[in-house]
This record gives C-alpha cells, structure tokens and sequence, in this order.
C-alpha cells in the first residue's frame, strides 16, 4: 500500500527480497497468507499505528524457511513454518517475564513489520514454529492470529470449562469460529448470535447447540430462558457497540465477559451496576505468548480441529479479498494463495 484509504490503495507490484540484518532473523518465502480485519484497521489509518509507506500490510503468513541467520539454530533452510505475528523489544519488563505480546515497544507483522502479502517475509526465527499434523500451507496461513486470540481469551483467561455455557456474539468472523470449536471441544454449552441465518446454520452444523438472529430476536431474553433464567458463564463478545450492555446482562452472577475488539463501537455504554453487582469480571486481550502459541499447536494437533476457510483468493487480488472482508459475508478465514 501507498497511502491510507479504501482497497484501491492496495498495489501488485514488485519491490525488494527483504534481506537478513540481524543474525537472529529468518526470512520465509511465503506459500500463504490470511486476512485480518487489523490489515483493514492499518489500511484505513485508524490505528494510531504510523506506517512507514509503502507497507507490506498482513500478519498471517505460512511458508519455508528461505534463508537463516548465523545465530539461528532451531531452523534449516526448507523447513515448514507458520508465523507467530508479535515481537518485543526484549527489554521491557514484559519482554523480560516471557509476555512480550504485551510489549511497550510491541512490533507485528504488517503493523510495525513488514507483513505477509508478499512472497517473502524476514521474522526473528524464535517467531517460526512447526505447521500443526497435516494442515496445508493455507490452513497454517489461518490459524495464527485468531486462534492465538481465541486461546488466550477463552483458555487462559476465561478458563471455560466442561459443562459451562458459553455465547458467542457475532458468529461468522475468523475469531468467533475459532471460538465455537474450541469451546465445544472444551465440552462447552455453545450459544451463537448472528443477524444471517446462513451463518446460524452454518454454526450448527460446526457444533453450536443454539442460534439466536438477534434481528429478529430478543437474545438476552433467549439466552435467559435457555438458560433457566439463570445467564450464560461466558460471554465473547468482539462486538460492542450496542451489543455490550446486552453481552453483560446476558451473563450470570459471577460471569466472565472476554473481548478482543469492537467491531460496532469502542464506546459503549455500559451497566456498571450489573458488573459490581452481579461479580462479573471483564478480560480483554490480544494476542497471547509463544507459551500459548506452542499449547495451542499442541492442542491442534490433538483435537484435529483446523481453521475454517471461507474462500481463497491469489496474492494479485488481496484488494478483492479484502473488500471480501469488509462486506461481512464470510463464515472463517479468507486466505491468500501465494505465488511461486
Ligand atoms: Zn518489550
């Protein structure tokens, strides 16, 4: 991209490899990339992120390793890797206690790094980790970002567990279908709201015991009676907006609400009375560490789940892809397939 605005500031076009500076780096050629609605947020310039033009946007890639630094030694060259997006300072006190995620200097791929729309990508080799059992290229490309998110959110921080209900506002996004497996893997009670019943079926056939169109419907009161009245134990709400009070007052005594964004609106209004008085505890995270990274490879592969792709479009119409995104019709992941 050259400048700030819609998708037509989005260029096919060649530039240089980028090359190895530091002996801990890797560079990766690509095989593919996904789609984040934080590439629409930097493209658009609302992030408060200043990007150095022209920018390489993405932070989901999945490729070979190209090329390896002196000091790289967990890597060869034609190893298989998918990337893990965020990298610290090293120094801060965050960096320093393995949360590096949490950086005070924190540098992301296709934020403060070049990212992934592109056939080659240069990352510190400690952000290349195996591609989960038989996952293709696209699948490691899909993974990343969203179910790093997911697992932070609802393992880490929720700490869901077997039995309990759990609801999803918003199902169809990358984050929100993660969500939905990993909870029902869990052995989670799973509720999902959404305006589309396609994507209310859609859910169902992934696991979801209930959909609420919350155009047509009530879903506090739905969740209320499906729930004898009692509210739900979690709720992921990357909605906010209007939806935010409603998300709270959907939640039982003693709830726990996690979010990761605010598609709707990052200004809510908000019931301070329901969070006092009911207990509730709010999580918000982005991200996760390469401790949550590595458990949630490993639960990959145990759990055989792989992320849902919505659709697949070459590099030379990430524009399309991305236009693709903002119409909100997809239900997963939409992946860029990278060229030789
Ligand atoms: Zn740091």
């Amino acid at each position: 991209m050259h400048g700030y605005g819609g998708a037509e500031q989005l260029f096919y076009e060649c530039c240089a490899a980028p090359g190895i500076t530091d002996a801990n780096d890797v560079t990766v050629k690509l095989r593919a990339a996904a789609l984040n609605h934080i590439d629409i947020w930097n493209r658009m310039g609302v992030t408060g992120i200043a990007l150095a033009m022209p920018h390489i946007l993405g932070a989901d890639g999945a490729g070979v390793v190209a090329e390896i630094g002196a000091k790289v030694e967990n890597l060869k060259v034609g190893d298989a890797v998918c990337l893990y997006p965020p990298t610290g300072c090293g120094q801060c006190e965050f960096c320093r206690t393995e949360r590096d995620f949490m950086c005070l200097r924190l540098r992301v791929l296709g934020e403060r790094l070049e990212g992934t729309y592109a056939q080659y990508v240069k990352v510190p080799a400690q952000n290349c980790f195996p591609i989960p059992a038989d996952f293709s290229f696209n699948e490691a490309a899909a993974f990343p970002l969203v179910f790093i998110t997911v697992w932070r959110m609802i393992v880490t921080n929720a700490a869901l567990q077997p039995g309990e209900t759990m609801l999803i506002i918003g199902i169809g996004g990358g984050v929100a279908s993660a969500a939905l497996q990993v909870a029902k893997r869990i052995g989670a009670r799973v509720i999902v709201t959404s305006g589309s019943d396609a994507k209310l079926e859609r859910a169902k056939s992934l696991g979801a015991d209930h959909g609420i169109n919350h155009q047509q419907e009530n879903f506090v009161a739905m969740v209320h009676s499906l729930t004898d009245k009692r509210g739900v134990d979690v709720v992921l709400d990357c909605v906010g907006g209007e939806v935010w009070r409603q998300s709270l007052a959907s939640l039982k005594r003693g709830g726990r609400l996690v979010t990761c964004g605010a598609t709707a609106g990052g200004q809510p209004q908000d019931d301070i009375a329901a969070i006092f008085t009911k207990q509730l505890k709010i999580y918000g995270s982005t991200l996760g560490s390469r401790r949550e990274f590595f458990q949630l490879i490993n639960f990959l592969n145990a759990s055989k789940i792989k992320p849902i792709i919505d659709s697949v479009f070459p590099l030379c119409e990430a524009a399309n892809a991305q236009r693709h995104v903002e119409a909100a019709k997809q239900f997963g992941k939409v992946v860029l397939e990278i060229p030789d």
